[in-house]
């Protein structure tokens, strides 16, 4: 018989959360491999306990203890795994980190992460709310997704359609939630890659047009690489750093609301923060909404607002998951009844 690998009881699981929550997991366990996996579902006494699949604990708020099976996927690895004339195909392990996945592709010339550098977390963990930033988002490079299927015991691959993916959402949050655990990622990357400036920001801290037509009076476009730095840059000074200050960067998603929603806040509040999408209805600012509830800087026992990014709460230091809730709670209550907007948590309560 196959013995679980690594087993461990009543794990800390403080160094394994970005918010530096101390909750601890019933069990705990490595998985690097399918093999792995399938170990663990062997065993009648792990296979019936709660699940929890943890990367790098980077979108996640242990609200407790984890009464269950935390499943902590370590493997590593990654390979330019074919080409054809238009796209290069990478496949990376799900226990991969993030950014040090973004940096090898620039390495290997193969461009088009570059927006989404220095995000926190793993590789396998990216697909589950489709991450995204500075006007980039993973579903337009993800190729397949290599997943097993906790319930079946089967490892099968999805096709980027199969993920659906949405703003900060996929399949995994959905149909697939708590049965699929993502093992691999593959992704398709242009070979006649184009600089992706559309976010204002970023083209301003490049110093160029914030559009994607270019005139030939411009600079000539900035390489993959400093668009990566540039991204870099504009984030350590924006994000509180969580090795120093815990926190799971943006604790709310922007919400969505109708055209004519907006356009009423819009007549109260002529300042409001909205940003038209593709449907016709739009994206406020969640982070200005709360900041209009003057919650920027302020804390509630050890959990608190960021002094800058209205949007992010941290660990002031020994804050417990509930005190951070609380504290979410008393900020989505506070916009519900200034603006009648419902903001939802970003990060996966546990
Ligand atoms: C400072 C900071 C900045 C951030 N900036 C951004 C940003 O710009 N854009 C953005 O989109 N996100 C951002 N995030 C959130 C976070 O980095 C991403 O969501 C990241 O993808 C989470 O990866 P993780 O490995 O840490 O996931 P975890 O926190 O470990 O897990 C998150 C969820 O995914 C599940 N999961 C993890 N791995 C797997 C797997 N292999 N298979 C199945 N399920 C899995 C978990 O069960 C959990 O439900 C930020 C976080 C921080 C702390």
């Amino acid at each position: 018989m196959n013995v679980v690998p690594d087993l461990k009881h009543d794990f800390p699981l403080r160094e394994l959360n970005t918010f530096g929550i101390a909750a601890s997991a019933k069990a705990y366990v490595r998985i690097r491999s399918v093999e792995d996996l399938q170990v663990v579902r062997a065993d009648s006494t792990l296979s019936a306990m709660p699940r929890l699949v943890l990367g790098g604990g980077s979108n996640l708020l242990l609200t407790r203890d984890f009464d269950g099976l935390v499943l902590h996927m370590t493997g590593t690895g990654m390979a330019i795994t074919g080409e054809d004339e238009q796209y290069r195909y990478v496949t990376a392990q799900a226990g991969e980190p993030w950014h040090g996945f973004v940096q090898w592709t620039l390495a290997q010339g193969c461009p088009g992460l570059e927006n989404l550098s220095l995000i926190p977390g793993t590789v396998g963990a990216a697909p589950i709310q489709n991450i995204g930033a500075y006007g980039s988002e993973l579903a337009e490079f993800l190729y397949a997704v290599e997943v097993f299927d906790f319930i079946t015991g089967q490892s099968l691959t999805l096709s980027a359609a199969d993920c659906r993916f949405g703003y900060r959402d996929s399949i995994f949050k959905h149909e697939l939630k708590g049965r699929a655990v993502i093992c691999a990622v593959r992704f398709r990357l242009p070979k006649e890659w184009q600089p992706n400036l559309r976010y204002a920001e970023l083209a301003a801290e490049l110093g160029v047009e914030p559009v994607a037509e270019r005139s030939a009076q411009d600079r000539p476009a900035p390489t993959p690489r400093q668009i990566s730095d540039a991204v870099v840059a504009i984030r350590r000074r924006k994000l509180p750093d969580p090795a120093v200050t815990g926190n799971a960067g943006s604790f709310f998603k922007n919400p969505v609301v109708s055209a004519a929603k907006r356009d009423a806040l819009l007549a109260e509040h002529p300042a409001l923060v909205s940003y038209l999408q593709s449907d016709g209805s739009y994206k406020l600012a969640a982070g200005w909404l709360i900041d209009q509830c003057g919650w920027k800087g302020k804390s509630l026992g050890a959990a608190g607002v960021h002094e800058r990014q209205a949007l992010v709460l941290v660990n002031r230091g020994g804050a417990t998951g509930a005190e951070v809730l609380a504290l979410a709670r008393r900020i989505a209550e506070d916009v519900q009844q200034r603006f009648g907007v419902v903001l939802e948590p970003e990060p996966v309560l546990a």
